[in-house]
């Protein structure tokens, strides 16, 4: 027997067992953003390999050592997203939406691929959350892409995600800080890693973003960008932690704190965790006010952010947070014998029509093995049909939670079966209740949560 091909290292099948956990996730990020007036933009898997490098940067570990390059035969020189925002900005470019009003809201849920050291929280093909607002320059517009990226934490119901920012200055004040990063690291040169040898001549504040121990130790004493702003980029700095104290926003301000990718000027943020292990990273953003420009489109500032699904379902899994529960089945038809399967069929069919999710036997199974098997898909309803059930046109349905049996007209499924459906819906309301109050009361109490 031939042996089983494996799964590529660093992907992740997800199965219909965890679905609901994804489902979960997807629908709370697309439902926030919308209510922050986001809209969803949809872009292509793979992209010129030029756009990346002109926006991600060639000093940037996404470009040196990550990107998926593909090429078909006499085609020229593609790359599978390692992120959203280049491909999201090309789309508005090419599509001339910078001509119409701002601000601009754009979202998007998509994987990326970087050719990285899968581990825990850091695989080869991830999926990420990504938001981009284009057109304001203003910090308040900073603030209100932060408070989207809370509320969704906080929708979420997780805990402890400590928020922190810093200003990377604009390019003129960071000459400035470059060279004083240049001299101080200068100092060093021999302890530092290839990677960043190479930095310390193109891009030496990459080097405070390397993840490598030696050159973490060495980063604790290097300058700090805050101190070299200009006047311009203090006050936009002072503006949005301004903003953020009106919103009751809780965060740190870590002057260190540079991001991976070169787009970025001013506003930079992460929000991290420290309960998921060393990939403790689960949103990081910032302002890109040149890379409109960059890309060809016409100059506009703008900010974004992305966040790892992956990472926000390790801690929800961790926290044992609340998933929405699992699609199944709301009723199974148990023909007693092949002669009944028409029957079974039959109900099925007007049921789905009405859109519940009904199953019967395709096995040609014995009731008992049927009864098993209803309970294991976790069947809301049973319903057996015999010759008798057939013959009479009246069948019972068990409701596997009470063990209570009601009689059915199978002339009237549809109407029948909404009544059986509701009634039990409604005795579960208490619990629904108990939720929602619980779900109120968190809110009030998470006001201005760090
Ligand atoms: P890190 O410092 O952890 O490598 P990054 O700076 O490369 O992160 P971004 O490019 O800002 O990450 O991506 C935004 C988010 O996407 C990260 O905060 C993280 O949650 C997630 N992410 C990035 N790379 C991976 C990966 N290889 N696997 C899973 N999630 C990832
Ligand atoms: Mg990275």
């Amino acid at each position: 027997m031939a042996g089983i091909i494996q799964r590529p290292k660093g992907t992740m099948d997800v199965l219909p067992s965890e679905i609901n956990k994804w489902k979960t996730v997807e629908e709370i990020v697309e439902r926030q953003a919308e209510v922050f007036g986001f809209r969803e933009i949809r872009i292509p898997t793979f992209e010129d390999t030029g756009l990346f490098v002109r926006s991600v940067g060639d000093t940037t570990d996404v470009v040196q050592k990550e990107m998926y390059t593909v090429t078909a035969t006499g085609d020229s020189s593609f790359t599978l997203r390692p992120e959203g925002t280049a491909g999201a900005i090309r789309a508005v470019i090419e599509n001339g939406l910078l001509n119409e009003a701002f601000p601009q809201k754009y979202y998007y849920l998509l994987s990326c691929f970087r050719h990285e050291k899968p581990q825990a929280g850091r695989l080869r093909e991830f999926h990420q959350f990504g938001c981009e607002m284009i057109g304001s320059p203003s910090p308040a517009a900073d603030a209100d892409l932060i408070a989207l990226a809370q509320s969704i934490i906080d929708s979420l119901e997780i805990k402890n995600v400590k928020l922190y920012i810093n200003s990377i200055g604009c390019p003129e004040c960071r000459a400035k800080y470059h060279e004083a990063l240049k001299k101080y690291f200068e100092q060093y040169r021999d302890k530092l890693c290839d990677t960043c040898k190479e930095r310390l001549e193109k891009n030496p504040m990459r080097i405070l973003d390397c993840k490598s121990d030696e050159d973490k130790k060495l980063a604790k004493n290097a300058p700090v960008i805050l101190d070299y702003l200009c006047d311009d980029c203090r006050a936009h700095f002072d503006g949005l932690r301004r903003a953020l104290g009106v919103m009751g926003i809780n965060f740190k301000v870590d002057p260190r704190l540079v991001r991976g990718l070169d787009y970025y000027t001013r506003t930079v943020f992460e929000f991290i965790t420290t309960e998921i292990g060393a990939q403790g990273t689960v949103c990081g953003g910032g302002r890109y006010d040149r890379l409109i420009e960059q890309l060809g489109g016409k100059p506009a500032p703008a900010l974004g952010f992305g966040m790892g699904i992956e990472r926000i379902l390790l801690i929800m899994q961790k926290q044992n947070c609340n998933f929405f529960e699992p699609t199944t089945c709301d009723l199974y038809i148990a023909p007693m014998n092949e002669n009944c399967l028409d029957e079974a069929v039959r109900t099925a069919n007007i049921l789905r029509g009405d859109g519940v999710s009904v199953e019967y036997d395709l096995m040609g199974r014995s009731l008992k093995a049927q009864m098993k098997y209803a309970d294991k898909i976790g069947a809301a309803f049973v319903m057996v049909l015999g010759e008798e059930e057939v013959e009479s046109g009246f069948a019972k349905i068990k409701n596997m939670a009470t063990g209570k049996q009601t009689e059915v007209d199978l002339e009237n499924i549809s109407e029948e079966f909404e009544e059986l459906f509701c009634n039990a819906i409604m005795e579960k309301d208490e619990d629904f209740r108990k939720i929602e109050e619980n779900f109120l009361k968190n809110r009030k109490n998470g006001e201005g949560r760090s």
